[in-house]
């Protein structure tokens, strides 16, 4: 059954377990996160997914099945201490190995419990039974342990299924393990991302073809979209010989985005670099939301450490709330309406003043489906961002469906606060 060890990487078959995922009530993101994973930090391939409910017979079938197609099988799910948690028994059983008890596992297991001022319940003494062989591979953030069995040549993982443990032990234990073992034969990755928003993918792709058209000479370049924005990334292989290039692609690469770039080192989100921006003025931010209901403050709070920044946010969804809150004047709303330019000023000063911050920033739009009126249809969102006198008004028309709109809104008028305070991204577009 061994794969051919030829110089080209392995490639490897993802095994996802667990009864919630056919049913559909869990998203598989743990098959993604690994696909991702893989190819862009390790240079392997995903070859085929499979996804099996907790039964014995189902696991250990597609584990043979993963074996005799590639180098590389890693299996999620199922390592708990729950009588559902079939994983270490179905794969000894497809190895033929038996399971046996790892003492070490288990007075670490027990140490553990005993910290917590608790006796090891008997249903997690099952997690210290091991395939006979397993290397263990350290669980920094949980109590199962990660088992790695090297099956003539093939590379059998087991990862638990809860999807932060797994990407610690994947990204870490099993990473190295990996990466020992395919030593010679994977590629030497180095990659850096940058983040744009408020600009489309296809316009982006023109300005960058445009500005160089035969490529980053050996460095790859991938667009990667979401609803809020592109983020591009840069991959070179060949170790510290091609960080130069690397590193030359993306100052090159930074000139031709620079309109609509924005740095987030921790998270990868706008939300940081808006707080970062404001914490080196030294300034403090309110927030008025509407049709988001509390998305852009949601999304300011996700950051740690956002308090010495972000003061807190009004959402005024109606009209009166719009004026009792905010202070909206009710003649503005009568002859402006409440998704307009005017009433988006009103509200951001009125943030302003309630918090005694420094910016404040405002939406006010309509998410849809229905609220259309025939000079603003659905997904027309108003911002304003103040800073004492200064303000920055817009208006968008936002396509998508209603959480399209609201991340959109949200995301403009975090961009909206950032152009006012360093004029660093060019008001959203559309
Ligand atoms: P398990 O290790 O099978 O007991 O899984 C523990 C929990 O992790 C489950 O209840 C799910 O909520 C979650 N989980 C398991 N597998 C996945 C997966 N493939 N994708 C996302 N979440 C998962
Ligand atoms: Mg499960």
């Amino acid at each position: 059954m061994r794969r051919s060890s030829s110089l080209t990487s392995p490639s490897a078959v993802v095994i996802t377990v667990g009864n919630e995922l056919l049913s559909g009530r869990t998203v598989d993101t743990n098959a993604a996160w690994l696909g991702r994973f893989l190819s862009d930090r390790l240079g392997i391939e995903v070859d085929l997914r499979l996804t099996v409910g907790d039964e014995q017979n189902a696991i250990a079938t597609a584990v043979a099945q993963g074996m005799a197609r590639a180098e590389i099988v890693i299996v999620t799910g199922g390592l708990g201490p729950t009588p559902d948690d079939l994983t270490r028994e179905a794969v000894a059983r497809a190895l033929n190995r038996p399971l046996l008890l790892d003492q070490g596992l288990l007075d670490q297991l027990t140490g553990r419990f005993r910290s917590a001022g608790r006796p090891l319940p008997d249903a997690n003494r099952r997690i210290a039974m091991v395939p006979w062989g397993a290397q263990l591979l350290s669980n920094p953030l949980g109590t199962a342990p990660g088992l790695l069995m090297d099956e003539q040549g093939i590379q059998v993982v087991l990862l638990p299924g809860v999807p932060r443990e797994m990407n610690a032990i994947a990204s870490e234990a099993a990473a190295e393990a990996l990466r020992r073992v395919f030593a010679g034969r994977l590629p030497d990755i180095r990659s850096r991302e940058l983040h744009t928003t408020g600009v489309p993918e296809s316009a982006l792709a023109g300005l960058i073809g445009d500005a160089f058209p035969s490529g980053f000479g050996g460095v790859r370049l991938a667009f990667l979209p979401e609803e809020t924005g592109v983020d591009l990334r840069l991959t070179v292989t060949g170790g510290t010989a091609s960080v130069g290039r690397l590193d030359e692609a993306e100052a090159q690469l930074r000139e031709v985005v620079k309109p609509w770039l924005f740095e987030a080192p921790e998270t990868g989100d706008l939300a940081e670099a808006v707080l970062t921006a404001l914490r080196t003025r030294g300034l403090r931010l309110a927030a008025a939301e509407s049709c988001t209901g509390g998305l852009a403050s949601k999304r300011l709070t996700d950051v740690a450490g956002a308090s010495d920044v972000f003061l807190g946010g009004v959402v005024a969804y109606s009209d009166d709330a719009k004026e009792a809150l905010l202070g909206v004047e009710r003649k503005i709303i009568d002859s402006c309406g409440a998704v307009s330019e005017e009433v988006a000023e009103q509200m951001a000063r009125g943030a302003l003043m309630r918090f005694g911050a420094e910016v404040a920033v405002s939406l006010t739009g309509i998410a849809g489906p229905g609220g259309a009126t025939p000079d603003k249809p659905v997904g027309t969102v108003c911002f304003a961002a103040v800073h004492g006198d200064q303000a920055v008004v817009r208006r968008s028309v936002f396509p998508g469906n209603r959480d399209g709109v609201r991340q959109r809104s949200a995301q403009a008028a975090l961009a909206l606060i950032l152009h006012l305070v360093d004029g660093r991204l060019t008001p959203p577009l559309d």
